[in-house]
């Protein structure tokens, strides 16, 4: 299906200490174009003894790079924000070859590299604050030390990124490892950093499986954990750093995300923005909305509409700049998909729309299946095109319904009056709240994270500068000075 037809680009290794260290051995894994039947992208090889050499490298260059000032970091930042451009396409290339999102779509994630480093520059001494007015002493923030940066396929580029950006900048050192989905889109992330030239040892990038990323986790010498990824393997990486206390481990996880809407609510809107939460990277972010709770005033109208709409939906290309939905990321995640609807089908839910798996490579239709809401399946990640309709009999049981979920991560309320937010803020929990808005999208200028399976301590978004370091209170006497205290005073004078 797709027209991409460019030669294979090599496998540079590892980065650690400021170089690419040419592969010398290890397990090979590949990447595959999900819109050319699998075709081999990249095969890269995991080398189990590069986890220990990394996070060695990233701990003796973590003292001098903790104790340079905000400013010399930021000028190191800079840099790569300012080589970031060469790298764009390169990186929008690797994005879309390895996991299929549509180009337009890998464009911006690829564009948001630079813009995270300005972006949390600006915002650094607003997100580590100074202590309240009237304290004893000074509130300060001290680098973790060494963090491991551990990403997820769907956003290879940027959800490694908006983690490393402010672990830099706060002082700490890295080691990242990519998804194994997407060493090409690593590799070229890696390339940039080499021609920004950062202080060998401050960033490092190792490829690997699950367990290298397990051995990263685990390592003893790793201060910080920034975990981005499925609930499944996020509990086995808290399971993994139980008896490291001292570790700080943080979780995004997946999502469920329900859209309610309203009799009263913009069906335009409404139809809108739930289309660009289902479809967009075909369903496969964590935000994507995969539930719509309508109220029984709008349901069928709305329903009409989004089955019309799915109806229409014709996978393309990724690579074509039109294209809205390309295909999931991999043959295997097909399987699972199609593996899911079928489990859903014999729970009860009735296709809307079904979904059809095309050939040539993991594209797959969008379904819509109408569900009672109380089915276990509703409790699943589908990533994929995919919505679950139900049906509220008023707005008090869409809200329950809505809070029926153990994940928590993003929710929608559709509806004109403004009074119903602070019951929706109320009775919903989750990290990410939007009226008249989709599930999808996030600011690093706001918090981002989630509730529930949906991970802890929201390491992304506005918050990521104090998950990347401890507090520490300063209190100072001038020097010299005799602390009042006339008991000790008397037993001094015994002493004197
Ligand atoms: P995944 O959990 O399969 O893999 C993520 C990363 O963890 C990969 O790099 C993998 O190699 C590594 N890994 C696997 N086993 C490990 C272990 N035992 N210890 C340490 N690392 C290990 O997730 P995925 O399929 O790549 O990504 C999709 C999931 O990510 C979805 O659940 C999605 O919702 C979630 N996600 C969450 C957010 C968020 O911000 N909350 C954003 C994007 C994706």
């Amino acid at each position: 299906m797709s027209s991409n037809t460019e030669s294979a680009p090599a496998f540079l290794g590892d980065f650690i200490h400021g170089a690419f260290v040419p592969p010398a051995g290890g397990e090979p894994f590949s990447s595959h174009d999900p819109a050319r039947d699998g075709a081999v992208v990249l095969t890269a090889l995991a080398d189990a003894s590069a986890v220990d050499v990394a996070v060695a490298a990233a701990r003796r260059a973590a003292g001098a790079w903790g104790r340079l000032s905000l400013k010399e970091r930021a000028a190191h930042l800079l840099r790569v924000a300012e080589h970031a451009k060469a790298f764009e396409p390169a990186m929008a290339d690797a994005i879309t070859r390895e996991m299929g999102k549509p180009i337009a779509e890998s464009r911006g994630e690829a564009g948001s590299v630079a813009a995270k480093i300005h972006t949390t520059i600006a915002q650094l001494s607003h997100e580590l604050p100074a202590a309240a007015p009237g304290a004893p002493g000074e509130q300060r923030f001290h680098a973790l030390g060494v963090v491991a940066v551990i990403g997820p396929f769907n956003f290879p580029v940027h959800l490694v990124n908006t983690h490393i950006i402010p672990a830099l900048l706060t002082g700490n050192t890295v080691v990242v490892k990519p998804s194994e989905v997407t060493p090409l889109a690593g590799q070229r992330y890696a390339e940039l950093f080499a021609a920004a030239g950062l202080p060998p040892g401050v960033f490092n990038l190792i490829h690997g499986l699950g367990a290298h990323g397990a051995a990263l986790a685990g390592h003893p010498d790793v201060d910080g954990v920034i975990f981005t990824g499925s609930y499944a393997t996020g509990r086995r990486i808290r399971q993994a750093t139980f008896d490291q206390p001292w570790k700080k481990v943080s979780l995004e996880l997946g999502g469920r995300n329900p859209a309610v809407v309203l009799d009263d609510a913009h069906l335009d809107q409404a139809v809108r923005e739930i289309l660009l939460g289902a479809l967009l990277s075909s369903g496969q972010r964590c935000t994507a909305t995969s539930r719509v709770i309508a109220t029984a005033g709008i349901a069928e109208a709305l329903r009409a509409r989004l089955a019309q709409a799915f109806a229409a939906v014709v996978p393309g290309d990724p690579m074509d700049r039109d294209t809205l939905v390309g295909p999931l990321a991999s043959l295997g995640a097909r399987d699972r998909f199609m593996g899911l609807l079928a489990a859903a089908r014999a729970e009860g839910a009735v296709p809307v729309v079904e979904s059809r798996a095309l050939p040539g490579g993991a594209f797959v239709t969008p379904s819509l299946y109408q569900v009672r809401g109380d089915e276990a399946f509703l409790r699943e990640e589908f990533f994929g095109p995919h919505l679950d309709f139900e049906i509220a009999a008023d707005d008090e049981d869409a809200f329950a319904r809505a809070a029926r979920n153990p994940y928590g991560l993003s929710a929608s309320l559709f509806t004109a009056r403004e009074s119903l937010r602070d019951v929706f803020f109320d009775r919903v929990r989750a990290g990410v709240i939007n009226f008249n808005r989709s599930t999808n999208g996030a600011s690093g200028l706001l918090p981002f994270g989630g509730t529930g399976m949906s991970g802890n301590w929201r390491p992304a978004g506005s918050l990521a500068p104090r998950l990347c370091t401890y507090p520490v209170a300063v209190m100072a006497e001038p020097f010299g000075r005799l602390t009042p205290h006339a008991a000790l005073d008397d037993l001094l004078e015994t002493t004197r």
